[in-house]
Protein backbone atom coordinates (compact mmCIF):
# COMPACT_ATOMS: atom_id res chain seq x y z
CA UNK A 1 0.00 0.00 0.00
CA UNK A 2 0.56 3.43 -0.92
CA UNK A 3 0.88 4.58 2.71
CA UNK A 4 3.13 2.40 4.54
CA UNK A 5 5.70 2.06 1.74
CA UNK A 6 5.54 5.59 2.23
CA UNK A 7 6.53 5.52 6.10
CA UNK A 8 8.97 2.83 5.67
CA UNK A 9 11.01 5.17 3.12
CA UNK A 10 12.78 6.05 6.80
CA UNK A 11 14.83 3.11 7.06
CA UNK A 12 16.81 1.76 9.77
CA UNK A 13 19.32 -1.15 10.10
CA UNK A 14 17.26 -3.73 11.45
CA UNK A 15 20.03 -6.29 11.95
CA UNK A 16 22.49 -4.19 14.32
CA UNK A 17 20.32 -1.63 15.41
CA UNK A 18 23.26 1.26 14.51
CA UNK A 19 21.26 4.49 14.34
CA UNK A 20 24.62 5.78 12.56
CA UNK A 21 22.80 3.78 9.25
CA UNK A 22 19.79 5.17 9.34
CA UNK A 23 18.23 6.27 5.88
CA UNK A 24 16.28 8.77 4.81
CA UNK A 25 14.92 7.43 1.40
CA UNK A 26 13.32 10.19 0.14
CA UNK A 27 16.41 12.13 0.48
CA UNK A 28 17.80 9.59 -2.24
CA UNK A 29 16.61 10.77 -5.60
CA UNK A 30 17.05 7.30 -7.02
CA UNK A 31 15.17 5.85 -4.40
CA UNK A 32 12.68 8.46 -5.19
CA UNK A 33 12.61 8.09 -8.90
CA UNK A 34 11.95 4.27 -8.62
CA UNK A 35 9.31 4.69 -6.50
CA UNK A 36 7.59 7.26 -8.61
CA UNK A 37 7.66 5.14 -11.00
CA UNK A 38 6.24 1.67 -9.54
CA UNK A 39 3.71 3.92 -8.07
CA UNK A 40 2.66 6.12 -11.18
CA UNK A 41 2.59 8.92 -9.55
CA UNK A 42 3.50 12.27 -11.31
CA UNK A 43 5.94 15.09 -9.66
CA UNK A 44 9.33 16.80 -10.77
CA UNK A 45 12.71 15.35 -9.18
CA UNK A 46 14.07 15.94 -7.19
CA UNK A 47 11.61 17.69 -4.38
CA UNK A 48 12.32 21.79 -4.07
CA UNK A 49 13.90 21.65 0.10
CA UNK A 50 10.69 23.40 0.75
CA UNK A 51 8.68 20.36 -0.61
CA UNK A 52 10.70 17.53 0.78
CA UNK A 53 10.52 19.14 4.24
CA UNK A 54 6.69 19.07 3.54
CA UNK A 55 7.06 15.09 2.85
CA UNK A 56 8.83 14.38 6.03
CA UNK A 57 6.61 16.43 8.22
CA UNK A 58 3.52 14.06 6.14
CA UNK A 59 5.84 10.98 7.09
CA UNK A 60 6.40 12.13 10.50
CA UNK A 61 2.59 12.72 11.23
CA UNK A 62 1.32 9.30 9.81
CA UNK A 63 4.25 7.56 11.81
CA UNK A 64 2.81 9.25 15.00
CA UNK A 65 -0.82 8.35 14.11
CA UNK A 66 0.15 4.39 13.32
CA UNK A 67 2.35 4.26 16.78
CA UNK A 68 -0.80 5.77 18.47
CA UNK A 69 -3.08 3.25 16.51
CA UNK A 70 -1.20 0.58 17.63
CA UNK A 71 -1.35 1.53 21.30
CA UNK A 72 -5.02 1.27 21.02
CA UNK A 73 -6.54 4.42 20.13
CA UNK A 74 -8.76 5.88 18.41
CA UNK A 75 -8.01 7.69 15.00
CA UNK A 76 -7.25 11.53 16.22
CA UNK A 77 -9.38 14.12 14.76
CA UNK A 78 -7.47 16.64 14.61
CA UNK A 79 -4.46 14.53 12.55
CA UNK A 80 -7.81 13.46 9.86
CA UNK A 81 -8.39 17.25 9.82
CA UNK A 82 -4.89 17.30 8.82
CA UNK A 83 -5.29 14.81 6.20
CA UNK A 84 -8.00 17.10 4.91
CA UNK A 85 -5.69 20.01 4.23
CA UNK A 86 -3.09 17.45 2.29
CA UNK A 87 -5.58 16.29 0.11
CA UNK A 88 -6.96 19.29 -0.72
CA UNK A 89 -3.78 19.78 -3.04
CA UNK A 90 -4.74 16.68 -5.31
CA UNK A 91 -8.02 17.21 -7.23
CA UNK A 92 -9.06 14.19 -9.07
CA UNK A 93 -11.58 13.70 -11.87
CA UNK A 94 -13.80 10.28 -11.96
CA UNK A 95 -13.38 8.13 -14.89
CA UNK A 96 -14.17 4.96 -16.36
CA UNK A 97 -11.40 3.60 -16.98
CA UNK A 98 -10.65 -0.05 -18.95
CA UNK A 99 -7.66 -1.88 -17.17
CA UNK A 100 -5.23 -4.38 -18.49
CA UNK A 101 -7.71 -6.73 -19.42
CA UNK A 102 -10.38 -4.74 -20.81
CA UNK A 103 -12.25 -4.25 -17.62
CA UNK A 104 -13.97 -1.27 -16.89
CA UNK A 105 -13.65 0.37 -13.47
CA UNK A 106 -14.37 3.47 -11.80
CA UNK A 107 -11.06 5.49 -11.00
CA UNK A 108 -9.85 8.38 -9.59
CA UNK A 109 -7.34 10.36 -12.13
CA UNK A 110 -5.15 13.20 -10.91
CA UNK A 111 -5.15 16.29 -12.13
CA UNK A 112 -1.45 17.45 -11.50
CA UNK A 113 1.66 16.29 -11.24
CA UNK A 114 3.47 17.69 -8.56
CA UNK A 115 4.54 16.94 -4.71
CA UNK A 116 1.32 17.86 -3.75
CA UNK A 117 -0.68 15.69 -5.34
CA UNK A 118 1.75 12.96 -4.49
CA UNK A 119 0.96 13.54 -1.05
CA UNK A 120 -2.69 13.65 -1.79
CA UNK A 121 -2.49 10.65 -3.21
CA UNK A 122 -0.23 8.66 -0.17
CA UNK A 123 -2.60 10.87 2.29
CA UNK A 124 -5.67 9.46 0.99
CA UNK A 125 -4.30 5.79 1.21
CA UNK A 126 -3.71 6.43 4.67
CA UNK A 127 -7.14 7.86 5.37
CA UNK A 128 -9.19 4.90 2.71
CA UNK A 129 -7.33 2.67 5.36
CA UNK A 130 -8.04 4.09 8.72
CA UNK A 131 -11.78 4.78 7.88
CA UNK A 132 -12.11 1.69 6.44
CA UNK A 133 -10.28 -1.38 7.24
CA UNK A 134 -9.71 -2.46 10.79
CA UNK A 135 -7.32 -0.05 12.61
CA UNK A 136 -6.20 -2.94 15.04
CA UNK A 137 -4.49 -4.67 12.03
CA UNK A 138 -1.80 -1.91 11.78
CA UNK A 139 1.36 -2.85 12.94
CA UNK A 140 4.52 -1.85 13.99
CA UNK A 141 7.50 -4.40 13.41
CA UNK A 142 7.93 -6.05 17.25
CA UNK A 143 11.77 -5.77 16.44
CA UNK A 144 12.98 -3.00 17.95
CA UNK A 145 15.74 -2.03 15.32
CA UNK A 146 12.99 -2.16 12.77
CA UNK A 147 10.12 -0.46 13.59
CA UNK A 148 9.28 -1.40 9.83
CA UNK A 149 5.27 -0.48 9.75
CA UNK A 150 2.68 -2.63 7.72
CA UNK A 151 -0.95 -3.75 7.49
CA UNK A 152 -1.80 -7.09 9.51
CA UNK A 153 -3.63 -9.11 6.67
CA UNK A 154 -3.72 -12.58 8.11
CA UNK A 155 -6.44 -14.43 9.56
CA UNK A 156 -5.84 -15.03 13.06
CA UNK A 157 -4.01 -11.35 13.83
CA UNK A 158 -0.87 -13.10 14.25
CA UNK A 159 1.92 -11.28 12.50
CA UNK A 160 4.60 -9.64 14.94
CA UNK A 161 7.32 -8.85 12.50
CA UNK A 162 7.37 -7.28 9.17
CA UNK A 163 8.89 -10.72 7.72
CA UNK A 164 9.64 -13.76 9.90
CA UNK A 165 12.35 -15.21 8.04
CA UNK A 166 14.15 -11.39 8.80
CA UNK A 167 13.14 -9.78 11.92
CA UNK A 168 11.25 -13.18 12.86
CA UNK A 169 14.43 -15.06 13.13
CA UNK A 170 16.71 -12.55 14.62
CA UNK A 171 14.75 -11.80 17.17
CA UNK A 172 13.85 -15.36 18.24
CA UNK A 173 18.16 -15.93 17.98
CA UNK A 174 17.94 -12.91 20.69
CA UNK A 175 15.68 -14.27 22.52
CA UNK A 176 16.97 -17.48 23.08
CA UNK A 177 20.67 -16.23 23.73
CA UNK A 178 18.94 -13.88 25.97
CA UNK A 179 17.54 -17.00 28.08
CA UNK A 180 20.79 -19.13 27.76
CA UNK A 181 22.60 -16.50 29.13
CA UNK A 182 19.90 -15.91 32.27
CA UNK A 183 20.04 -19.92 32.54
CA UNK A 184 23.98 -20.44 32.01
CA UNK A 185 24.73 -18.44 35.52
CA UNK A 186 23.35 -21.52 37.56
CA UNK A 187 23.92 -24.26 35.38
CA UNK A 188 27.14 -26.71 36.04
CA UNK A 189 28.48 -26.70 32.14
CA UNK A 190 30.53 -23.75 33.32
CA UNK A 191 29.64 -21.73 30.10
ZN1 LIG B 1 11.09 -5.88 10.97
Amino acid sequence: MLWDDFINSYWRDWRTGDRSKDRDKLEEPDWLADWLKQRSLPAALPPEPAELEQLQQLRGLLWAEVQKLVQGHAPDKTVLEQLNVYMSQGPVIRQIVWNGEGKAELSLLPQRSDWGQVMAEITSSFAAAVLEKETSRFRICENPDCLWVYYDDTRNRSKRYCDDKLCGNLMKVRRFRARKKAGGKGSTTGE
